[in-house]
């Protein structure tokens, strides 16, 4: 069984929700750390001979073209994660298309290849009160063959959403989903597929969890970006929840993943899709 293995490719400074302490106006002073970051990722990709998906930020891509030539040199899948980096709840369908269409174009250039996945800044595809579920027909509309933004999750996400992948039907026609991987709680699902989840719960209960579910014929989708590989510390002061959601025990990341490449098969979304 193959699992799903993904790389959110943004900076240490596109973190959601701090533009009070650090505007995007401000993006092209800070120290640009993706390059190392990336090139820590795609060593240990190499070391075990995986491929994975990486959803590439516009706006890395069009700062560090470097960064994202390197990755498809190395044969790993290329997909959108949008343009500036805002929740889609925060956009209109207006501005969301544009950022989606800005982020897509500039990749297909650059790679000279289709970009069919996508996933939007922080999950934030939702329904209810942050109603952001139109985006799921712009994406079927604009031609993406699937999304990996909803995440089955209370606080970020939509908590009753299914756990696996599964097809979701629009006017426009279908789209597959691709959750991360969480893990059933008293509390509610829990996130153990990547972030400060994959780095704070027991190693054994991820790895119990993942063997549940392939045991079931169901692939699990791990995620990462690459400043869980850094231990650089960044020169603004984060609100304490961003602290600990970006650094808590961020020197944990690369054995937890070491541990996961070693116990289990990966791939990328779009050989799990395709075949
Ligand atoms: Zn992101």
């Amino acid at each position: 069984m193959k699992n799903i293995l993904t790389v959110d490719v943004e900076d240490w400074y596109h973190i959601c929700d701090i533009e009070h302490i650090l505007p995007p106006s401000c993006w092209d002073q800070c120290e640009s750390r993706i390059l190392t970051n990336v090139e820590k990722i795609l060593n240990l990709l190499n070391r075990f001979k995986l491929k994975a998906t990486f959803f590439i930020l516009g706006d890395v891509a069009e700062r560090t073209s470097d960064v994202v030539r390197m990755i498809h040199g190395e044969g790993h899948e290329i997909a959108s994660h949008g343009y500036g980096h805002v929740q889609v709840y925060k956009q209109r369908e207006d501005e969301f298309l544009q950022d989606l269409l800005r982020s897509k174009t500039l990749i297909e250039e650059m790679i000279g290849e289709k970009v069919i996945g996508y996933r939007a800044p922080e999950w934030s595809i939702c329904k209810g009160k942050r109603d952001s579920y139109w985006a799921i027909d712009l994406l079927v509309q604009n031609r993406f063959l699937y999304d990996s933004s909803i995440a089955p999750l209370r606080f970020i996400g939509i908590p009753n959403a299914p756990t696996k992948p599964y097809t979701l039907t629009t006017p426009y026609g279908d789209i597959k989903e691709f959750p991360p991987l969480t893990m059933r709680s008293f509390f509610g699902n829990l996130p153990i597929g990547g972030g400060w989840g994959l780095r704070i719960f027991p190693y054994r209960t991820i790895r119990r969890t993942i063997n549940q579910l392939n045991a079931l014929g169901h692939p699990v989708l791990i995620f990462c970006h690459p400043s869980d590989f850094d231990t650089f510390h960044p020169p603004i002061a984060l609100p304490w929840v961003k602290r600990f959601v970006c650094y808590g025990r961020v020197r944990t990341t690369e054995e937890r993943m070491t541990q996961l490449l070693n116990d289990f098969e990966f791939s990328t979304v779009r050989e799990t899709l395709l075949g």
